[in-house]
């Protein structure tokens, strides 16, 4: 029938969307509701006079039903919506106080004699405007309660003073639009207010995706693809927190630079493939032999770095050693190295000192890059290390 008019088809919601849609609208819901509420009785009971003017001779039955018992119930409505309550019992409430409110209206006009009763009654509309414009109830209930409005008023209709064939037509003529504008307008209402629930559970599980996204991207950004560490831009990250972030102390550091020997043979005689297969094997094992603080990044092509924050340089020997060995006990054959060992293995050079201030750790790169070269020179599978200010020392 909705669509039939050309209006948008109601979302459809499984009941835990419908039961969070009702959830997250319930506060809002309930203020406006208890405003609705509290205008809706003003002007109910402003109308006593109305009753007064128009009806004289049922004032004594306004008053009581208007003052005694309406104004009562609606207080007490007033406080139910205000309590903690669901917000859909809450609407069916103010539903059932309005069609209380219009058989009470009803009552007061039945019983008068007045030749005013006929006009009046035209104003039976405002309980439809009541349950559907001003409380914005729901649709389906407010299509309920305006059935029921609609069967009361047109029941009543017949026992009013002077009423004729002729009236209850004019009647519907006035009535009928309001019925069919107002429910249009709850219609409209709850699909909008159904739809852009809709839209912000959606931009809230794309926000969700985005911020999932970006930090996948932040760490696939200081990540090596092949080898899983951190990569060159990782290092600067972990530099940057120790300049940064980390105490005085933490600052002493320990670099390794550890480069695989004789790996460009290795790929020429067992292929990039198998190259690839070594050096994430040699990289785990690496990570395997540091402490779990340690930084280790893959540094370039077949070298990688090792910082290690908060050491000195008494445990830059041991701290090589672990990862020469570490990779030798792989045991992964190369039997093209041209010299004696028959295996992978990696040659280590080490530096300590502080990082500060900018340079500091480019000079200790250096050193370590120095031993290296001594160490690779000094027939590999080895490690060496590197004392700031003296000569390249063999700890060995
Ligand atoms: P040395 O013992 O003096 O270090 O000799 P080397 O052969 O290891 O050194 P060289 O610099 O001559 O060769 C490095 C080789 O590492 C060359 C390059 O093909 C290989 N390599 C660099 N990156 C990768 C990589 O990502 N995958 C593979 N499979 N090989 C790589
Ligand atoms: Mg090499
Ligand atoms: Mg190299």
């Amino acid at each position: 029938m909705m669509r039939w008019l050309g209006l948008p088809a109601r979302p459809r919601f499984s009941a835990e969307q419908y039961a969070a849609f009702l959830e997250d609208r319930a506060p809002l819901r309930s203020r406006m509701l208890r405003a609705a509420v509290f205008c809706v009785l003003i002007f109910y009971l402003s109308c006593f006079l109305f009753d007064l003017w128009l009806l004289g001779d049922v004032t004594a039955l306004s008053a009581t039903l208007r003052f005694g018992v309406m104004l009562p119930i609606a207080i007490g409505l007033l406080f139910y919506i205000a309590g903690d309550h669901p917000i859909e019992k809450k609407e069916i409430a103010a539903i059932l106080v309005a069609l209380l409110a219009n058989v009470c209206w009803c009552a007061i006009l039945v019983s008068s004699e007045s030749p005013g009763v006929l006009s009046y009654f035209y104003a039976a509309a405002s309980f439809q405007m009541a349950i559907t414009i001003a409380a914005a109830s729901p649709f389906r209930p407010a299509l309920r309660a305006s059935i029921f409005t609609f069967c009361l008023n047109y029941s009543a209709i017949w026992f009013l003073a002077g009423t004729s064939p002729s009236y209850v037509i004019q009647h519907l003529a006035v009535y009928m639009p309001t019925v069919i504008m107002t429910l249009l307008v709850s219609y409209q209402l709850e699909v909008e207010a159904l739809t852009s629930h809709l839209q912000m559970q959606e931009n809230e599980a794309l926000k969700r995706e985005l911020a999932r996204q970006n930090k996948e991207l932040a760490r696939l950004s200081v990540t090596d693809p092949l080898t899983k560490l951190a990569n060159r831009r990782g290092t600067e990250m972990e530099l940057m927190r120790l300049m940064t972030e980390v105490a005085d102390d933490a600052r002493r550091v320990v670099v390794l630079v550890a480069d695989v020997d004789h790996f460009k043979a290795y790929n020429d005689a067992y292929g990039h493939g198998a190259g690839d297969d070594c050096l994430k094997r040699v990289a785990r094992a690496m990570r395997r032999s540091l402490p779990i603080e340690a930084h280790l990044a893959r540094h370039g092509g077949e070298e990688f770095l090792a910082i290690l924050s908060g050491a000195d340089g008494e445990q830059a020997p041991a701290l090589a050693e672990n990862l020469r060995r570490a990779v030798r006990q792989l045991g992964v054959a190369h039997a093209f190295t041209g010299d004696r060992n028959a295996f992978v293995t990696i040659s280590v050079g080490a530096a300590c000192g502080a990082i500060q201030a900018e340079g500091d750790f480019e000079r200790l790169l250096d050193a370590a890059d120095r031993a290296l070269y001594a160490a690779k020179a000094d027939g590999r599978n080895t490690w060496r290390v590197s004392v700031a200010d003296e000569e390249q020392r063999v700890v060995a």
